[in-house]
């Protein structure tokens, strides 16, 4: 089967086209800017990639290009839309509605709608991309798979909020985590990996990103994550706060006669390491800093690897054990300093890396040493493909 993957933000769209039999890439891209001007970025497979300038005033027109991409009779992947068999949309929000994916029809989107104002950026955006495809490609399926759904397994006890009980009952107030297609993948991939079965396993898994979260994953399930009711939660990121005290908010708003929501749109876009270094969110950059004798950039890594230590010990206490670790997304497959840092003293775990394994960059690798009773290992995110693989088995 062929399966258009589609991941729609508040102002772009990514897109991969990908072969199920063989679980390859026949052509991937990126529209950038919507509702501002527009760009396409297109890859057909084996062919060159260009950047287009056209007009998105929205992302249907953002959705018709790419088709018109894919089916390029001389830059496309194939001959016509007939060949695309399903598409797969990644939904940012699915509440407590979906613990699973779904084959959409209109039930489906009003319930997606209900999640709106859980993710009012982005929601919005996810129906749009789907109702672009409903309309463009009538008779194929389309797939909802949400950054929600694994984390649906998560306790009482780990989802509940210290605020009145009303709150979660009026306004479904409560931790639901994100990132819950790659902390599936790769929580499964980590425990091939380790050669058990995963419902023997008490797994950790850092995605570690320009959005971070991590999550505790025992006999298989979601026990626990670091964001909550919203991505904002968890772990200091490249731009987004983290866990801090609540009273902050209203402390900043008086101080610097600000609203909520601009102390609200701080600690979205302003804070975590790019708040705190002055530099960049980027990690690259953080990472050069510090080795150029940057102190705030050096301050900005250690709180992180910090935070990312902090939860791991966390969350071998709520599962009250911890057989394997596992290092994804940009900063976790990449940033070898990171994966040092955060683990460095857990010995007491029974965690030991091997510095000189520690070195591998984007791809499989195990990193802890042979006597190390907690297996580490670097285990690149596929979100595209699990996207693809959660489609195909509901539309076969
Ligand atoms: P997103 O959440 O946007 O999907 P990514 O998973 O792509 O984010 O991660 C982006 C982060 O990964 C950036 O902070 C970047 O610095 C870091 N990163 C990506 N590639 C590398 C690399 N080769 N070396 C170090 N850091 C990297």
């Amino acid at each position: 089967m062929k399966v258009l993957v589609i991941n729609c933000g508040s102002s772009s769209l990514k897109y991969q086209l990908i072969d199920s039999a063989t679980e390859s890439v026949l052509a991937k891209g990126l529209c950038e800017r919507i509702t501002i001007d527009g760009r396409l970025t297109h890859t057909t497979t084996g062919k060159e990639k260009y950047t287009v300038d056209l007009d998105m005033p929205d992302h249907k027109a953002a959705v018709k290009y790419v088709l018109d991409a894919l089916v390029d009779p001389e830059t496309g992947a194939i001959g016509s839309l007939d060949e695309i068999d399903a598409c797969g949309h990644r939904i940012v929000h699915g509440g407590e509605k979906f613990a699973q994916s779904v084959v959409i029809n209109d039930e489906v989107i009003k319930a997606i709608e209900e999640c709106n104002d859980l993710a009012p950026l982005h929601n919005p955006a996810n129906l749009i991309g789907i109702d672009a495809c409903r309309k463009l490609m009538p008779g194929t399926p389309n797939v909802a798979v949400f950054d929600t759904a694994f984390h649906q397994t998560m306790p009482d006890v780990a989802y509940t909020y210290g605020i009145p009980y009303k709150y979660y009952e009026e306004y479904k107030i409560r931790r639901y985590g994100f990132h819950g297609t790659s902390h599936s993948f790769v929580s499964k991939r980590l425990a091939e990996l380790m050669g058990k079965d995963i419902r023997n396993l008490k797994l950790i898994v850092c995605h570690l990103g320009n959005g971070s979260s991590i999550s505790a994953v025992k006999g298989g399930k979601s026990v626990d994550t670091t964001m909550g009711l919203t991505p904002l939660a968890g772990l200091p990121m490249g731009t987004r706060s983290g866990d801090i005290d609540p009273a902050i908010i209203d402390f900043i708003a008086e101080k610097e006669n600000l609203s909520i929501k601009e102390v609200n749109n701080i600690l979205n876009k302003e804070s975590g390491v790019y708040g705190l270094s002055g530099v960049s969110s980027d990690f690259r950059d953080l990472t050069a800093g510090m080795e150029a004798g940057n102190d705030r950039c050096r301050l900005a890594l250690d709180v992180f690897c910090y935070n990312v230590k902090k939860y791991i010990g966390a969350y071998a206490a709520a599962m009250g054990g911890l057989d394997g670790i596992a290092f994804t997304a940009g900063i976790g497959e990449n940033t070898a300093y990171v994966r040092e840092k955060s683990l460095e003293d857990l010995g007491f775990l029974g965690i030991n890396l091997n510095n000189e394994a520690n070195s591998v960059r984007g791809e499989e690798a195990l990193i802890s040493t042979d006597d190390s009773k907690v297996q580490v290992w670097v285990v690149p995110t596929n979100e595209e493909l699990a996207i693809a693989r959660e489609t195909v088995a509901l539309v076969k």
